[in-house]
């Protein structure tokens, strides 16, 4: 959340990954502090605050002494765009043109100013018509002005928008003697044709095209404006690539449409979308080495509504009058707010300016909108300008499009040189993994009071919501030293503790499926995690049998099992397929014979890819875990365990950080040094890239898949199902509730405890779903009212746009927690 961190001054914190974005417009710095309040204030940013509110004063307050003639010089036009503000525009009507006297007038006073104030003369010819349909005013306009800047020793400036339905001739000419021009093109075909019609309805690309050619023949300096419609808003970043292609484009701006008729321009709720495109479209032209923008809001100057009395542009409309308003393209656009506020007085010859009223329209549009106080864009934002005028009201203090567009965009933009600013990569951070709810909240209840609860809710629960199953057996034959689970050595196989956890897991087994309706609903996935569940044959066979018996499971249901490969003869493998079991989640770790010695592997690497081998063979899905991070791995040796995998034909690929706890601190620390959080980055990067590359896609944070491997246990919360969780330690979720199960304790009920959620807890933790299984959907982060994370999250790189949508970036995957807490801090406050 911004916060505006002191009352009377702009400075503004923002959270970015571990730390704060400090912000004063015109400076920002990064701290890496966790909370904006707590964090000191640099003085900088605090004079640079100060200063900012005494140039805002100065500007609503200072003389107006325009710099710039911008001219109007006809509403005739060869195309009839459907979204133009100058709706007489394209008649080819006997509207007058704007005549010379009134030109030579405003000049010349113009120049009085330049000269006055030390800058270049700058002369506009502005659409709303396009200006060379006046062809002979705009030549003499053109080369009068030069001569008058030249005869007063001041830098002539020139920019010309047209939309490049020219003769060649008269391109040839612009090109030589405009300083920049403007050429309208709003992308493909399909797009622009239809955008940007020509009177008679003709296809007018080609002339674009053909201009743009032409003025870079002529080593003319061009930059494109391209209006975007809410149907070609999800396109931003194919125009870009489009306008650099196809016209060589290097400089562009982006306009949302902008007065469309009623029912044809952007909605408020369309914001977030319109960002997240137009960020992938920033993100694309910065590939390209070219530039992309939007007039709204420009965070590297001072700026508000579009008016010229605020920029000290004095504009004239074809009647020789002079507006305020930069939309006024001919006498009759229908805005209220356009106002004269100068005229050419023919019997002297000289141009007059209303100055009481150009006083007046300057405070007002200078005003600042009480929804814009607060704001970090309040000294730069042109607000609802031009759909909504800031002359006659301070508009709605609902934020509207533009409003929501610019707000997003800024953040994005900070929390984007932020990242640079930082120069750190994230990998110098330590990996930051969820953290499940009851952890951060605590339980509500203890086990007891817990059991109570469910199964009166189950009592009540329709039968027909799906589950998953999970089953979690804590022995494996020996404990792994280098292992964080929470598993025990099985040592002998008849050991009371082993009788008892079994007769205990068919104890919650009975209990659970004969809570109300829970034993008739319909099992997606059974899966079996631990530890090594295949190491106890008898307790598993049991828990599967009793399971079958006792759920409503289905030919469909899968059946999941996670294992090493020492376990995974032959032999083993049909004993598996005969209880049911289709899929194999198994340790692999790294197929680097050193590190697995060094970390207690028994097996060669060469053995376990035997042993894969032939599960596949058999016709399982496999799926393997492996640990980056491991004492004395490299690159080169993780980039290999990945090559031969995925040449196997694995069907997925889990990627875990190797975690240092009080289970394996000890065992860790005689061994090589422990690898650092920046090369950890580095490998989990690499993985990353090479599993897509080989078609692999990311379907939990740090899971890649192949096509067969659907990963349901781990993507359960997605499908809105119950997850039943049995044996000790398993974290289940049955409708409201999350529950932990106790450890290692005997008898039953076996809970440790649960959290009843809130409201705004589970609409969080489906947002929460929808991220960690890398499926997230603008609709339901729109519901919650958090789609501006989502454009905050892809500038920061941590989610990238691919066809589908938004997805979470290697970066994103690293900071996952992170992620998470921002989220549930958004919705539920
Ligand atoms: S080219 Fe410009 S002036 Fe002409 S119709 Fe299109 S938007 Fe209007
Ligand atoms: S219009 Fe919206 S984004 Fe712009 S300054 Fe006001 S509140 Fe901020
Ligand atoms: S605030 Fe009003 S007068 Fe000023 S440019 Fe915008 S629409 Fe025109």
């Amino acid at each position: 959340m911004i916060e505006r961190l002191i009352a009377d001054l702009p400075v503004f914190g923002i959270p970015f990954l571990r730390g704060t974005i400090l912000y004063t417009p015109g400076r920002m710095a990064v701290a890496e502090a966790a909370e904006p309040g707590c964090t000191a204030i640099p003085r900088a940013i605090l004079e640079e605050a100060s200063a900012a509110v005494e140039r805002w004063q100065a500007l609503a307050q200072s003389p107006f002494r325009p710099v710039c003639l911008t001219l109007n010089l006809t509403s005739r036009c060869s195309l009839k765009c459907g979204y133009c503000f100058a709706r007489n525009a394209g008649r080819g009507s006997q509207a007058e043109d704007l005549a010379l006297p009134a030109i030579r007038a405003a000049a010349r006073l113009v120049a009085g100013f330049c000269a006055a104030a030390n800058k270049p003369f700058q002369i506009v010819f502005s659409g709303g018509g396009e200006p060379a349909e006046a062809w002979t005013i705009l030549q003499a306009a053109i080369e009068e002005t030069r001569a008058l800047a030249q005869a007063q020793g001041l830098e002539w400036r020139s920019y010309l928008a047209t939309n490049g339905s020219l003769p060649e001739a008269r391109l040839r000419w612009l090109a030589r003697n405009i300083g920049k021009i403007g050429l309208s093109c709003d992308g493909p075909p399909d797009i622009h044709n239809l955008q940007r019609p020509g009177t008679n309805s003709h296809p007018s690309l080609p002339q674009v095209e053909r201009a743009a050619a032409i003025i870079r023949e002529e080593g003319g300096n061009f930059s494109v404006r391209a209006t975007i419609a809410p149907l070609s808003s999800p396109r931003q970043a194919e125009i870009v690539r489009w306008l650099h292609q196809r016209l060589g484009a290097r400089e562009i701006r982006f306009e949302p449409v902008y007065c469309a008729p009623a029912g044809s321009g952007f909605r408020p709720e369309d914001a977030g979308r319109f960002v997240s495109s137009f960020l992938a479209a920033q993100r694309v032209t910065r590939e390209l080495g070219a530039g992309l923008s939007l007039s709204g809001v420009r965070l590297d100057e001072f700026h508000g509504p579009h008016c010229n009395v605020l920029k000290d542009v004095l504009q004239l409309r074809p009647d020789g009058t002079a507006t305020n308003c930069f939309l006024a393209a001919n006498a009759d656009t229908p805005q209220a707010a356009i106002r004269t506020i100068g005229s050419f007085d023919p019997a002297t010859g000289e141009y007059r300016l209303d100055h009481g009223k150009i006083a007046e329209l300057r405070r007002q549009a200078a005003a600042l909108p009480p929804r814009c106080l607060s704001c970090l864009n309040v000294y730069h934002c042109a607000r609802s300008c031009p759909d909504t005028c800031l002359v006659d009201s301070p508009g709605s203090a609902e934020p509207d499009f533009r409003c929501r567009v610019a707000r997003s965009l800024a953040v994005a933009w900070l929390l984007e040189a932020g990242g640079r600013r930082r120069g750190k990569a994230p990998g110098a951070s330590v990996r930051s993994l969820p953290v499940p709810l009851w952890a951060r909240r605590g339980f509500t209840w203890d086990g007891a009071e817990a059991w109570r609860r469910i199964a009166g809710y189950l009592r009540q629960a329709p039968g027909d919501r799906p589950m998953s199953v999970y089953v979690h057996v804590p022995f494996c034959r020996s404990r792994c030293g280098f292992c964080d689970c929470y598993a025990e050595a099985a040592g002998n196989q008849s050991s009371p503790g082993i009788g008892r956890f079994e007769a205990d897991l068919l104890s919650e087994i009975d209990a659970w499926s004969a809570a109300g309706a829970l034993g008739a609903a319909p099992v997606t996935t059974v899966h079996f995690g631990g530890g090594t569940p295949n190491c106890l044959p008898g307790a598993l066979g049991a828990a599967v049998a009793r399971i079958r018996n006792s759920l409503a499971i289905a030919p469909e249901t899968e059946w999941a099992l996670e294992s090493t490969t020492s376990l995974l003869s032959h032999g083993h493998l049909q004993w598996l397929r005969e209880l049911g079991f289709t899929r194999l989640h198994v340790g692999i770790q790294t197929l680097e014979d050193d590190v697995r010695r060094s970390i207690g592997r028994r097996e060669s690497a060469e053995a376990s890819v035997l042993r894969l081998a032939d599960a596949l063979q058999m016709g399982f899905i496999v799926s393997v875990d492996l640990i980056y991070g491991l004492p004395g791995q490299k690159a080169a040796g993780w980039l290999a365990t990945l090559d031969t995998l995925a040449g196997l034909g694995i069907d997925g690929v889990s990627l875990y950080s190797l975690q240092t706890t009080a289970r394996n601190r000890n065992f860790l620390a005689r061994l090589a040094a422990p690898v650092d959080s920046e090369e950890r980055f580095a490998l989990f990067q690499a993985a990353c890239q090479s599993l897509s590359a080989r078609g692999y896609r990311k379907n939990h944070f740090a899971h890649f898949a192949a096509s067969r491997d659907a990963n349901l246990y781990y993507r359960h919360a997605l499908r809105g199902e119950n997850l039943l969780a049995l044996g000790p330690s398993a974290d289940g979720c049955m409708g409201p509730f999350l529950y932990r199960q106790a450890q290692l304790a005997g008898g039953f009920p076996a809970l440790a405890g649960a959290l009843e959620m809130t409201g705004p807890q589970a609409r969080a933790r489906a947002a929460e779903a929808e991220l960690m299984a890398n499926a997230i959907s603008w609709e339901l982060f729109e519901s919650l009212g958090v789609s501006s994370l989502l454009c905050e999250w892809q500038a920061m790189g941590l989610l990238e746009p691919d066809a589908a949508g938004l997805r979470l970036s290697t970066t994103g995957s690293w900071e996952i927690g992170g992620m998470l807490d921002a989220l549930s801090g958004r919705v539920m406050g």
